[in-house]
Order: C-alpha cells, then sequence, then structure tokens
C-alpha cells in the first residue's frame, strides 16, 4: 500500500547578477542529479577562451541566430550583452520536460520574463552576490575583460537586482555550499507543492478496507479502550 504521487518535470530559471557564481551553484545541483537537466543555450557571441561548442553554448553566426529565431526554433531569446543574441532552444527543453524530468534554464531577466509569461509555474530563482564590492572583486580577479565590458557589466548588475521582484526566491551566494543547499530547499519544497502533483493515488483501497473490517483483534482493541474510558 501506498500513496502514489505522480509529478512532471519543472521549468526552473536560475539568473543572478554577474560573477554571483551562479555556475559553480548550477554545477554543484548537477552533481549526481539524474532528475535535473542544464538546457544548453545557443549564443551570437564569440567563443571565450576555454569554452566548448556545445557545453558551454552552441555558438553561431548572427545571421544562423536569425534564421533560427524566423523558424521559431526559441522558447525565448534576448539581446543581452553588446548586442548579442542569446536563447534557449524550444525542442530540446520540450523534450526533456516530456522525460519527467527537470529543466535549468541559466538565463537572463528578460529570458526570465518572456519564459514566465508562457509558463507561469515556472521556479525563478535569482542568485546575488554578497556585495557590489564583492562584485568588483570577482570581476577584476577574472580579469577576461576590457574596461569597457567591465563597466558594461556592472551597469547590468545593477539594473537587474532592480528586477528581482519578478523572482520567487533571491538566494545570496556569500558562501557556495550554503546557497546550493538553500537552492536545493527550495526545489525540494516546490516538488512537494499540492499544485505540481498530477495525480494522487492510494493503492488497494478496497482491500485496505476490507482487511480493516475483519480485523478481530483490532475490533477486540477498540472495544477494550472505549470500555476502560467508560469506566
Ligand atoms: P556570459 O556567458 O557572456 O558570461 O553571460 C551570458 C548572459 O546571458 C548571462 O546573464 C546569462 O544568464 C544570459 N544567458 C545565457 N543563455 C541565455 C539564454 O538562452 N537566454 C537569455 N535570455 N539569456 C541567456
Amino acid at each position: 500500500m501506498g500513496i502514489k504521487t505522480k509529478q512532471y518535470g519543472s521549468l526552473i530559471i536560475i539568473s543572478g547578477t554577474t560573477c554571483a557564481g551562479k555556475g559553480t551553484i548550477i554545477n554543484k545541483l548537477l552533481e549526481n542529479n539524474d532528475e535535473m537537466t542544464l538546457s544548453i543555450s545557443y549564443t551570437s557571441r564569440p567563443m571565450r577562451k576555454g569554452e566548448k561548442n556545445g557545453v558551454d553554448y552552441y555558438f553561431v553566426t548572427r545571421e544562423e541566430f536569425e534564421r533560427k529565431i524566423q523558424n521559431g526554433d526559441f522558447l525565448e531569446y534576448a539581446k543581452v550583452r553588446y548586442g548579442e543574441y542569446f536563447g534557449t532552444p524550444k525542442a530540446e527543453v520540450e523534450e526533456i520536460l516530456q522525460t519527467g524530468k527537470d529543466v535549468l534554464l541559466e538565463i537572463d531577466v528578460q529570458g526570465a520574463e518572456q519564459i514566465k509569461k508562457m509558463f507561469p509555474e515556472t521556479i525563478l530563482i535569482f542568485i546575488m552576490a554578497p556585495s557590489m564590492e564583492e562584485v568588483k572583486r570577482r570581476i577584476k580577479a577574472r580579469g577576461l575583460e576590457t574596461n569597457e565590458q567591465i563597466i558594461d557589466r556592472f551597469k547590468t548588475a545593477y539594473n537587474e537586482i532592480n528586477e528581482v521582484s519578478k523572482y520567487n526566491y533571491i538566494v545570496v551566494n556569500d558562501e557556495v555550499n550554503k546557497a546550493v543547499e538553500k537552492v536545493k530547499a527550495i526545489l525540494l519544497s516546490e516538488k512537494c507543492r499540492v499544485d505540481r502533483i498530477e495525480e494522487i493515488a492510494v493503492e488497494n483501497q478496497e482491500e485496505i478496507i476490507h482487511e480493516f473490517l475483519m480485523d478481530k483483534e483490532f475490533d477486540n482493541e477498540i472495544k477494550t479502550i472505549s470500555e476502560r474510558m467508560e469506566q
């Protein structure tokens, strides 16, 4: 006998300020987790040193990206930074959701808004660095970009913080393991929400009721208890 619940895969969006440590948190969430898949986005931005096509992103030309827009291949897309396109592939996400697995999207605020409109039940989590001072320190430590690009990142970070109210949860990443635990706790409680359960079925209901009625020992116990109460 058991209570059987049937669930469908959830769409989970993780956004965050620049250098908030989203990537590290996501990698830890995916470790030994067959129930969740990270969707790989398409982008027109150039590949950085150390990045791999099909792992970090699918890197395509601007023309190719625009052709895919025309084809309706994206669930959402946006021009995120320096006018470069980023987009979530529709077919892949739908395919994963159909298997009952969760799909994690690491996308920006514009993309999150578009997805939320289409799928209001999406879980939206915003990861924040503990302070802008810390963001400054982390950007400098990465040393990947020009001053102009750093300033652009900074401005975007400030703008994104103003959009936080569009999300369901905020997690401040002051200590990465704690932040991961918080995200896991959010996802676990989301799984228990009644409106996420498609079907609740008690197995062998009739059999159990029949057993209950036929159980003489149980009857005797009830009798003894009520007799005691009457005394
Ligand atoms: P980068 O990879 O250049 O450091 O940062 C990319 C930015 O684009 C991040 O803010 C990331 O969340 C966002 N991004 C990545 N993929 C997508 C996507 O498919 N759609 C949207 N809207 N944003 C994305």
